[in-house]
């Protein structure tokens, strides 16, 4: 199937639809643009199409109010019926690339370039790819073995990649269960900003997501069901760490070093190593003078002990980030006190649908209607994705520079700030002390919603302490101006370490070279996030500025660096190779355009200061691009920048 030619967009569910009240009730609560491109993939009349643009406008909400008039979503609803109902289903035709793009623009009430279409076509889930197995004149390998540090969100989908491609594949995953993020992270409150319909892999679609952002149980069992569906398990050395990697130039392979929980260590030989061990893993703990004195239980947000009872304790909660705002909602009412220990600032902006649940209509449409969930996903994602980009991107001659960077950022910034004032009204003492003086998105943003972030604060029993902490007793907290809080538990949502970037695993590749030397404690480079000259078949994922930070998108991501993983181990075996690098040319080209760009980004503001940037101030996290750049250049190895040996 090809995009830029036409494409007959399948789909698996079956027609016709015989539960007709189901329908009847799924059409009545479904997204109306979203019906209307279930309708026309099928219909192909643009007539028919254009008669709902003006009313289609570039505003996300998963279910708001619908701006179409009542009797033209009838009508669609109507046709549509006839057509899931009917005992001779209509057939699916080939869309071509105009078409699809013309659908594209009014579903979302807004132009989509051309560049963006193929990457949405690819992402949404449109395409059911033939496996590299079955694509007709490819080579296949014969006994090419790759080792997979961890067995995550990555691990497990490049596992499913690999295997698809005739590769043998061994995760090896520290934990005994697999799911990394989603099976450490069970603190009360545990989800995600991204929202569910996009955060998913584009190829195991999921209808059945209870909210319209997941929570992390809900994303475990997710991953499970897929890793079990592809029969994961039964390539995974669990409780087993991988301590050192070391490249043998002679016999061109990997000899891995592990270690089992016991302790014991063994050494196995990969062709290739695939480092998907996850960013955000290993625990910050804060360096604050007397905490290990504290006598209560304390639990860092990574390493729950929920079997510590909250009811009617006196909880701290130190650090407001991403998972602060969701603790602190979640315990507020249970505790008899909260006292939240603010560092530094984080913008706070709404979006209602963080906890919204699906209904069991929109579940019946997203499970039945063909094309539902790829075209929903598609909306979904381009309301938060790329289109977000504008607000890290600095816009030349922006005239507020201290406060904003450009038209979007700017107003996003209004947008916070009414939210903010508006929930804290009555108190301006809050206001004043959670309102940052970096423009929006110079750090990760707090989504809230109602009975959120913003409302805990408003709480009786809840205090924001922003004084600092100068030293823990046994019993207590105490702030540098002196104050001494009396408390039970305390919980730590303090964030993780980054660097080193490879933790405590050791990296020699071709003549010994030392990759953690190579990196210093906080220096990760490499060409394209995913390799470095000098490591042979040695793959990161999410590496060195490679992380999506402009927006949803790391599901994205990880999906197309393990696509070009393999594309790159293909090149080899077609080569009859053993040994695939990149050039330290394509490597310090690469970096060049990475340090370029992000001269322009909101990450390099003078006031913006976060977990990006090293302690030279450069960011080594963050990609510079746009995701569909960014995909599109993971397509197929540049023929000059790798080199087969
Ligand atoms: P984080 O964003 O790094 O936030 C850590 C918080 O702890 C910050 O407020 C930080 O203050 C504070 N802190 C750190 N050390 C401290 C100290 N010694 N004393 C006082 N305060 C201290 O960590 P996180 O909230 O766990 O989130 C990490 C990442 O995980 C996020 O960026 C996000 O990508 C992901 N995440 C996402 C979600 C979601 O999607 N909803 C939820 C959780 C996590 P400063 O700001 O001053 O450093």
């Amino acid at each position: 199937m090809n995009v830029m030619g036409k494409a007959v967009i399948m789909s698996d569910c079956p027609l016709p639809i015989t539960d007709t009240e189901g329908l009847k009730a799924a059409l009545q609560d479904a997204n109306i643009p979203t019906l209307l491109m279930v309708y026309t993939t099928y219909s192909h009349d643009e007539e028919y199409l254009d008669s709902f643009a003006p009313y289609l406008r570039g505003i996300y909400t998963a279910e708001g109010p619908s701006s179409v008039p009542e009797e033209m979503a009838q009508d669609l609803r109507d046709r549509l019926f006839a057509l899931l109902t009917s005992p001779t289903p209509p057939e699916e035709r080939p869309i071509d690339t105009r078409l699809l793009r013309h659908m594209m623009g009014v579903s979302v009430g807004e132009e989509v370039p051309e560049a963006q279409v193929p990457v949405l076509y690819d992402q949404m889930g449109f395409e059911r790819p033939i496996p590299r197995k079955d694509v007709p004149g490819r080579k296949m390998p014969q006994g090419v073995k790759v080792l997979i540090i961890g067995g995550g969100m990555t691990g497990i989908a490049a596992g499913i990649k690999l295997a698809e491609a005739g590769y043998d594949y061994t995760i090896i995953e520290k934990n005994k269960e697999l799911g990394g993020t989603w099976l450490e992270n069970t603190y009360p409150g545990v989800g995600l900003d991204t929202p569910s319909h996009f955060y998913s892999y584009s190829f195991e679609l999921n209808p059945d997501w209870s909210t319209y952002h997941p929570k992390g149980p809900e994303i475990q069992e997710y991953l499970l069901s897929v890793a079990d569906k592809y029969g994961i398990r039964g390539n995974v050395q669990f409780d087993t760490k991988v301590v050192e990697c070391r490249w043998d130039d002679a016999k061109s392979v990997w000899h891995v070093t592990l270690q089992k929980g016991d302790g014991t260590t063994k050494t196995e030989d990969a062709n290739a190593v695939i480092l998907a061990h996850g960013v955000l893993n290993r625990w910050s703990m804060p360096n604050i003078p007397g905490l290990d004195t504290f006598k209560g239980p304390k639990m860092h947000s990574a390493g729950w002990d929920n079997s510590v009872d909250l009811k009617g304790k006196k909880v701290a909660l130190i650090g407001t980030g991403a998972s602060a705002a969701q603790i602190g909602p979640a315990i507020a009412d249970d505790v008899e006190s909260l006292v939240i220990f603010q560092r530094s600032k984080h913008w706070v902006l709404n979006n209602p649908d963080i906890n919204t649940p699906v209904n069991e209509h929109i579940r019946f449409a997203l499970k039945h209607i063909p094309h539902y969930k790829e075209w929903f996903r598609f909306r979904v994602y381009w309301f938060t994705g790329d289109g977000l980009y504008n607000n890290v991107k600095m816009e030349e001659n922006w005239p507020t520079p201290d406060i904003s960077i450009s038209a979007q950022n700017h107003a996003a910034r209004e947008y916070a700030l009414w939210y903010i004032n508006e929930k804290l009204k009555d108190r301006p003492d809050l206001v004043e002390k959670i309102v940052p003086d970096y423009p929006i998105f110079g750090k990760r943003i707090v989504l809230d919603a109602e009975g959120g972030w913003l409302d805990t604060l408003l709480k009786p029993n809840v205090t924001l302490d922003t004084d600092g902490i100068d030293h823990i007793e046994e019993n207590a907290i105490v702030t540098k101006s002196g104050k001494r809080y009396e408390v039970d538990v305390i919980a730590l949502a303090t964030g993780f370490e980054l660097s080193p970037a490879l933790g405590p695993l050791e990296v020699y590749g071709r003549n010994g070279a030392d990759l953690q030397e190579a990196w210093g404690t906080d220096d990760a480079r490499s060409y394209l996030g995913v390799m470095a000259p000098a490591y042979p078949n040695f793959f990161m994922t999410l590496g060195p500025n490679s992380a999506p930070n402009h927006a949803a998108g790391v599901n994205m991501v990880l999906e197309a660096q393990i696509h070009y993983i393999i594309e790159a181990l293909d090149r080899m075996v077609a080569e009859g190779g053993h040994a695939i690098e990149p050039t330290v040319e394509a490597y310090n080209e690469w970096n060049e355009k990475v340090e370029d760009q992000m001269q322009h980004m909101i990450w390099s503001h003078p006031k913006a200061k976060s977990y990006y940037l090293n302690s030279k101030g450069r960011n080594y996290v963050s990609c510079p691009f746009m995701l569909s750049e960014y995909w599109s250049w993971t397509r197929r190895p540049d023929e000059k920048a790798l080199v087969v040996s």
